[in-house]
């Protein structure tokens, strides 16, 4: 099937030609025709990457009488960057069709030039819903000419909390119009609004319901609460080209996760909605260009991100919401590539993780956390195969050239290449040497036989911060680094409401002992003692205080 077979006329083809469309995506095959050639509403299961923007905007810019300058379609999104995303494409798609307008309208931007451009006359309005609600309570935005509406990502505008708004918008648009209603699932609040306000609607899915999962590979990784962050270290370590986001369920997990990694010195950045637009858009386009390798969301800020070829989709954690885990997943595997999706979790979250391989109609596989001697390895082959594949411009480097030679001339190759390969490779090698491999919990929760427990060579300190005072296993480290004159080995760390456990190396014991009380500047001061076997630990029961010691963060341990 090709475009002209659709039904699509030479000022479209034209500009979809220049844009490199050479044959029509599945759901534009199916989508295209209903809307050219019937009124017929559509329910289309489609998630983004599909071509769904160009399914409906293609036939819509198609249908638009530009003569009449009023608002002819609406477009509902959830988020700014999608509504500028989609208003772009329509721009595109239309850039032959004279005198056609588009108009993206979205909260967080002024209101009066959006107020301006309408006044103006434009044929297309795309828009989040509150803003939209808003310019109706002005009587600045008309609906009565209203004769096609979409809505995109519909699932997402409730997640998001727009229903109502839907609700009132729906209800005020002519019911002569067609109405198209895109998805990546359906959960029962959908298919509920396609029933009060879709009529006959024509339902399309795109492949399976769940194909753009297709080429992922679904894996979980099974560790103790505590070591989450670890786990999550090692998985990045594993795969030097690691280009993936971290989905976490709170802004304030995605703050730390971010913090942490920064302060390890991974190449990582954070994006929640406690961001300036201005913020969300620079580390967005940081991680577009790849210029940002890992990058720590939750679902609601990463909505507005137009990126889905990451190697790796990571969940810090499942989502409370199971359709929340297709979104995250289907922004791997994309465009013919494999693409893996890792759940860390506890054991409590293993029914969690049944109830999704349900959804998917797929199993998780058991991952194995790499130990370290595998990252290691599987780091320096990367190493060595950058050094093999490096562009070498000989002319620029010609006259340095013999400097160097005359400098190495008492090495061996052997050693040229090992000091090379230490020049990169030191700190990874120095981290993994002494660190400990993670503790698997086996089915119940509870520890293995390769548990840390009673090893010998670890003392057991109790410390008076714990989950009240926000603290998280990399806090610890972060303070023991910065503040015990050495490098220390630090075992297990337990977390419990009002203080902790942190087991360290005993050799070093009573000097973390003794730099940790003498940590000035704190709130509270901090009380680091050995664990009493029976529990019974003076200065246990503490007060609440707000203040967790941080570093400045300029000593790493990774
Ligand atoms: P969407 O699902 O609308 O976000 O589209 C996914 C991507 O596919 C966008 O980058 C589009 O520009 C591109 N695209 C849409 N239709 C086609 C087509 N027929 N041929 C090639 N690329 C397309």
């Amino acid at each position: 099937m090709t475009f002209e077979e659709l039904g699509i006329d030479a000022r479209i083809m034209k500009a979809i030609n220049e844009l490199g469309y050479e044959t029509p995506m599945p759901i534009q095959e199916k989508v295209i025709p209903v809307l050219l050639q019937s009124a017929h509403d559509v329910i289309g299961l489609a998630q983004t990457g599909t071509g769904k923007t160009a399914a409906f905007g293609i036939p819509i810019i198609q249908k638009t009488d530009i003569a009449f300058r009023h608002p002819q379609t609406l477009i509902l999104c959830p988020t700014r960057e999608l509504c500028l995303q989609i208003a772009d494409d329509l721009i595109d798609y239309s850039k032959y069709v004279e005198g056609l307008k588009v108009l993206p309208v979205y909260g967080g931007s002024s209101i009066e030039s959006q107020i301006r451009s309408l006044k103006k006359g434009v044929h297309v309005v795309v828009a989040t819903p509150g803003r939209l609600l808003d310019l109706m309570k002005r009587g600045t935005m008309k609906l009565d000419a209203i004769r096609n509406v979409v809505m995109d990502e519909a699932d997402e505008m409730l997640n998001m909390g727009f229903t109502e708004s839907i609700n009132a918008i729906l209800a005020a648009v002519p019911k002569e119009r067609t109405t198209l209603l895109f998805s990546a699932t359906m959960p029962n609040e959908i298919s509920r609004i396609a029933k009060t306000y879709m009529h006959d609607a024509q339902e399309i899915v795109v492949g399976n319901k769940n194909e753009s999962t297709n080429n992922v590979k679904h894996r979980f990784y099974m560790v103790h609460a505590k070591d989450k962050y670890l786990a999550l270290k090692r998985i990045a370590d594993y795969y030097p080209n690691f280009y993936g986001i971290v989905f976490c369920r709170t802004r304030k997990d995605t703050q730390e996760i971010a913090e942490a990694l920064i302060r390890d010195g991974y190449n990582a950045d954070s994006l929640h909605g406690d961001l300036s637009q201005q913020q969300r858009d620079y580390v967005m386009q940081k991680f577009r260009i790849r210029n940002l390798q890992i990058l720590v969301a939750t679902d609601v800020a990463a909505r507005g991100l137009d990126v889905d070829d990451l190697t790796h989709v990571i969940n810090y954690g499942l989502p409370d919401d199971l359709e929340t885990y297709t979104h995250r997943s289907g922004r791997t595997g994309r465009a013919g590539k494999t693409g893996i999706s890792i759940a860390i979790v506890h054991s409590r979250e293993k029914n969690h993780l049944r109830d999704i391989e349900r959804l998917i109609n797929k199993k998780f596989e058991p991952g194995v956390i790499p130990t370290g001697k595998a990252i290691c390895e599987k780091q320096l082959i990367n190493l060595v195969d950058k050094i093999e594949k490096v562009e070498v411009n000989e002319a620029e480097i010609v006259d340095l050239l013999p400097v160097a030679y005359r400098k190495l001339d008492w090495l061996s190759k052997e050693d040229v290449i090992k000091r090379l390969i230490s020049l990169e490779f030191n700190r990874m090698l120095e981290y993994y040497r002494d660190a400990d491999e993670l503790d698997v919990p086996d089915e119940r929760g509870g520890r293995t036989e390769h548990s840390r427990a009673g090893v010998k060579g670890f003392a057991r300190l109790f410390i008076n911060y714990g989950k009240v005072d926000g603290m998280i296993p990399p806090h610890f480290i972060e303070i023991i680094n910065q503040y015990v004159p050495k490098r220390v080995e630090i075992g297990k760390i337990d977390i419990l409401p009002n203080f902790s456990f942190v087991e360290v190396n005993e050799a070093d014991a009573q000097l973390v002992i003794e730099s940790l009380n003498k940590i000035k500047g704190l709130e509270r001061k901090m009380v680091v003692d050995r664990a009493q076997p029976d529990g019974n630990q003076k200065g246990s029961r503490q007060p609440r205080y707000g203040q967790t010691p941080r570093s400045n963060g300029n000593k790493r341990r990774r």
